[in-house]
């Protein structure tokens, strides 16, 4: 039995957290070690549908109180589950309409107890042209300029995750067309 991990994935929208995640977690499981990952977001949709949420892209747009409310029992949900490396695929912040919302605030932070940060970045042109071929979902339209600003929003907000909970921080790069080379840094990283 490996200790229990649990890694929290951030990015900005369209940066490749889910590809990249979910191709660590097949090469895991191809090598019989209990990997999971869950989607904050997609949890915390699973609870919004229960108040007519229907578009999981309309999340981001609730107050947010209502927000926090459904983060917490996301947070609650994934902490119980018992596989040896659970990877949570999340945001640093959301931007709101308050202004910039933390994805992982301090009441999060001591429910999940993560034993890692990793944040996933790129080339903001390359983010810029991701968010723009993927027609699968409803993303913010953003310019380059803005980009950079969310990275180093970004930056901020996870240091203070760091500074919290004691756990270490690794950026890793998704380069254009190397998925697989970031997934295997990812699995370095937190040495599994
Ligand atoms: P969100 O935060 O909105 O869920 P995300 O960070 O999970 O976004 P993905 O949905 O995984 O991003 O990827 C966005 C798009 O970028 C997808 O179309 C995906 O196929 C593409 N993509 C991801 N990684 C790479 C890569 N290394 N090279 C080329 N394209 C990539
Ligand atoms: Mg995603």
């Amino acid at each position: 039995m490996v200790e229990n991990k649990r890694v929290v994935i951030v990015g900005i929208p369209g940066v490749g957290k889910t590809t990249l995640v979910t191709t660590v977690v097949d090469k895991l499981n191809g090598e019989s070690k209990h990997a999971s990952v869950k989607s904050y977001g997609t949890v915390m949709f699973e609870q919004a549908k229960k108040l007519g949420v229907n578009d999981r892209d309309e999340l981001r747009k609730l107050p947010v109180e209502k927000q926090k409310e459904l983060q917490k029992m996301a947070a609650e949900e994934i902490s119980n589950l018992k596989d040896d490396v659970v990877f949570v695929d999340t945001h640093a912040f959301i931007a709101s309409k308050s202004g910039f919302y933390p994805g992982l605030p301090n009441h999060v932070l001591q429910i999940l107890q993560p034993t890692h940060f990793i944040i996933i970045s790129a080339h903001p042109s390359e983010i810029f042209d991701r968010r723009m071929k993927d027609k699968t979902r409803n993303r913010d339209k953003i310019s380059i300029g803005g980009i950079k600003n969310e990275l180093a929003i970004q930056e901020s907000m996870l240091s203070s995750c760091s500074v919290l909970t004691g756990s270490p921080i690794k950026v890793i790069l998704n380069n254009e067309g190397k998925v697989e080379e970031a997934a295997n840094k990812v699995i370095k990283t937190i040495g599994v």
